[in-house]
């Protein structure tokens, strides 16, 4: 293996190649355009799109593709070789229009009703904030996906709007506060993502896992998380080859992968990169899901990046940490040791108790889907209910603002913001607090709410807006003001009487605070369904319009895309059960129970003396089993048939959540009641105990 730094981004048509191989002038106009978001101009295109090619062809690549992020959820890539026809062959060529833009025959993305199917062209346009790169032998050019009418249909290009939003509110505060040098603010995101590895051979016996992602049925293991002694401890040596040369292949595109390490749950691993732009952050975590997988299956494993793969052991989520940082290289939530700097850091940390406060609806939509809906609220991943964690000594500091009687113990006389400095306090880089959705660690809020599948745009998107529109608001109030800092202490003073609710310092997995949230005022929407159909309810349609985020239409066709989803993977997963149920296990089970009676009618035509109590016990049992199973695949058969008549997807996402879900899981309860009964050779497929401990 070469040197880490010599195979770190060597797929990637990075600053240090754009500056090797593009004219001066080229190269500074793109870094404009990288830096400050501004438009391509078509004419540099022509000349970058050449630099690419040439150094793409050099890495053995024949192909290139706009590669973007359609509402599914993953990466999409449709991919055109260079090849053009010559005189004496062909040449290798890329132009800079099709670099600029593409128009893939998209009709069967998810569009949520925004692009009728003879309207179905939509066009792909280059990203060039997210750097171009190399994978399979193809140049993927990172791009947002909108349909010709300039709505969005993918992941993108609201979390580009939201960034530039966001850019935009928080210039207007730092300039507010003096601070002239910064033209540009940017939201930064480093997601710890979890996964399981299990043997390929037994995954592909499951056909649960194969077609759902989660296994459907399957009896508690005699060992689970129990002990503890999964978290953190050493790597067994499959596992951490492949580690190896995941890291390997992540480092080359550029991936900043640094943190590995066991993680609750057997099986259950995480992967932690260095924070860097919310753009990329998004662009890169797409890959890492991606390569995880593609890694996996080279060394014999199968990676699980659903929420829930196994009941009864832990889940897998994904800490999305969040921050904003200027240009200049500074983070706006560092505490800092100026009055000036100690009230902007309050005032931002404001607009995100107010934002988080104002907007709970949409940072619970934003981690909202059927996978999700067994992790949160389950103890073992916050609950549904947000709030805000910040530290004992922090909330002391804000309810001594609030009050106005925080004094300085040096001088014995009340502070003010902008005035004086503010007590320190310790800095909290532990989980100190596990249970929190949404914990300020020192630094940056910790969004540990998300599902390990999802693509932390939507999250990100949210975030952004949602504190975009406090700072809108406070800057509106303060550019107005005669007195700068009297009217910034009445702001902090105001916001933090208005919205302390949202601050919970205490264990959210404990049922007392589903009882105090309720009596706070907070949403505590229980599943995607209770979640997903206030996307589109006034307040959020219009916020987003203010912030040019999502325009009506787009918001109401993420929430139709959101709940046709749900009810597409609840359909798959109840039919899978029963496909299974009918088809494998009953059959084995009544193959069994013949097995047993054989015995017993082979031990009776010895002799009437020999006991058959075991057999009998145990034919009773399981054919008492047998019955229940058979109904209960017959009430989901008939339930599944009654969600067809459903007409709006509302209606059809909540009857699979309250007639649907239950009816699968009293399914499940008898087939696993038969597992424990039924001798391990004869049980259809892998049990929990061979998925766990297989690696
Ligand atoms: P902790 O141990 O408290 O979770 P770490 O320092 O290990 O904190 O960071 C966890 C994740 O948070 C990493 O992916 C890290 O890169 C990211 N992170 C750290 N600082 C920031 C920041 N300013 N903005 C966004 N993410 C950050
Ligand atoms: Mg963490």
């Amino acid at each position: 293996m070469s040197s880490v730094p010599e195979i770190f981004g060597s797929l990637v048509f990075n600053d240090k190649v754009m500056r090797q191989r593009l004219p001066k002038d080229t190269y500074k106009a793109l870094k404009r355009t990288i830096q400050d978001g501004r438009s391509l101009d078509r004419t540099i295109a022509n000349v970058v799109a050449t630099a690419m090619k040439d150094w793409a062809l050099e890495k053995g690549a024949t192909h290139y593709t706009h590669w973007f992020q359609p509402m599914t959820g993953i990466t999409a890539e449709k991919h055109d070789s260079f090849i053009a026809p010559s005189d004496d062959g062909v040449i290798m060529e890329f132009s800079g229009k099709e670099l600029i833009q593409g128009e893939p025959d998209a009709s069967s993305f998810p569009s949520g009703g925004l692009r009728a199917t003879f309207e179905a062209r939509g066009y792909t346009a280059w990203d060039p904030t997210s750097y171009a790169f190399i994978k399979d032998s193809t140049l993927c050019i990172p791009t947002a996906f909108c349909s010709y009418t300039g709505e969005a249909l993918d992941k993108k290009t609201p979390l580009l709007r939201s960034m530039e939003a966001l850019n935009r509110q928080a210039l207007r505060i730092l300039k507010l506060f003096g601070n002239t040098d910064v033209t540009r603010v940017l939201a930064t995101v480093g997601p710890e993502q979890e996964y399981f590895l299990v043997d390929k051979e037994v995954y592909k016996a499951r056909k649960d896992l194969l077609f759902t992602g989660r296994t459907l049925f399957g009896a508690k293991p005699p060992k689970g998380q129990e002990l503890d002694d999964h978290y953190f401890g050493t790597l067994k040596l499959r596992v951490s080859a492949y580690m190896r040369d995941l890291d390997e292949e992540l480092w080359k595109l550029g991936i900043l992968a640094k943190t590995k390490h066991n993680e609750a749950a057997p099986a259950q691993h995480e992967l932690a990169p260095i924070f860097t732009t919310a753009n990329i952050a998004t662009d890169h975590n797409q890959l890492t899901m991606e390569i995880m997988k593609k890694v996996a299956d080279r060394h014999g494993l199968a990676c699980l990046l659903h929420e829930k793969p196994f009941a009864g052991v832990n889940g897998s989520g994904k800490h999305n940490n969040w921050s904003m940082s200027t240009n200049t290289g500074v983070n706006l939530f560092e505490p800092g040791d100026s009055p000036q700097d100690n009230a902007q850091f309050l005032l931002f940390l404001c607009a995100v108790l107010k934002g988080v406060d104002e907007h709970q609806d949409l940072l619970r939509i934003s981690v909202a889907s059927a996978g999700n809906d067994h992790r949160l609220g389950a103890a073992e991943a916050p609950p549904a209910i947000m709030s805000i964690f910040l530290g004992d000594e922090l909330t002391d500091i804000l309810h001594g603002i609030e009050s106005g009687t925080m004094t300085d113990p040096k001088e014995k006389k009340l502070m003010s913001i902008g005035v004086h400095v503010l007590p320190k306090f310790p800095r909290d880089t532990t989980d100190r607090n596990r249970t929190s959705p949404l914990a300020f660690t020192g630094n940056k809020f910790e969004f540990r709410s998300v599902g390990s599948s999802f693509s932390i745009s939507c999250p990100n998107v949210m975030l952004n807006t949602i504190v975009a529109d406090s700072l809108e608001q406070y800057a509106t109030e303060l550019e107005g003001a005669q007195d700068f800092t009297a009217a910034l202490n009445t702001l902090i003073r105001r916001t933090i009487h208005d919205h302390k609710r949202i601050i919970f310092n205490g264990n959210n997995y404990a049922p007392a605070w589903v009882a105090e949230a309720e009596k706070r005022g907070l949403l505590n929407l229980r599943s995607a369904v209770d979640a997903l159909p206030l996307y589109s309810a006034e307040k959020n349609v219009a916020l987003f319009a203010k912030h040019r985020v999502f325009s009506a239409a787009e918001v109401g066709s993420r929430q139709d895309i959101l709940l046709e989803n749900y009810c597409k993977i609840m359909n798959i997963e109840a039919q899978t059960m029963v496909e299974m149920a009918q088809r494998d296990i009953l059959p084995a089970v009544l193959r069994y129970i013949k097995e047993v009676s054989d015995t017993a009618l082979a031990k009776r035509t010895l002799s009437a003396d020999i006991p058959c109590g075991a057999e009998t016990r145990l034919t009773g049992k399981l054919s008492a089993l047998c019955e229940s199973l058979c109904g209960r695949i017959d009430t989901l058969n008939a339930l599944l048939l009654d969600a067809k008549t459903c007409t709006t997807v509302l209606d059809s996402s909540a009857y699979y959540r309250s007639a649907i879900f239950p009816a699968m899981q009293e399914l499940r309860a008898v087939a696993d009641e038969m597992e424990l009964l039924v001798a391990a050779d004869r049980w259809p497929f892998p049990t929990y105990g061979q998925l766990l401990f297989s690696v």
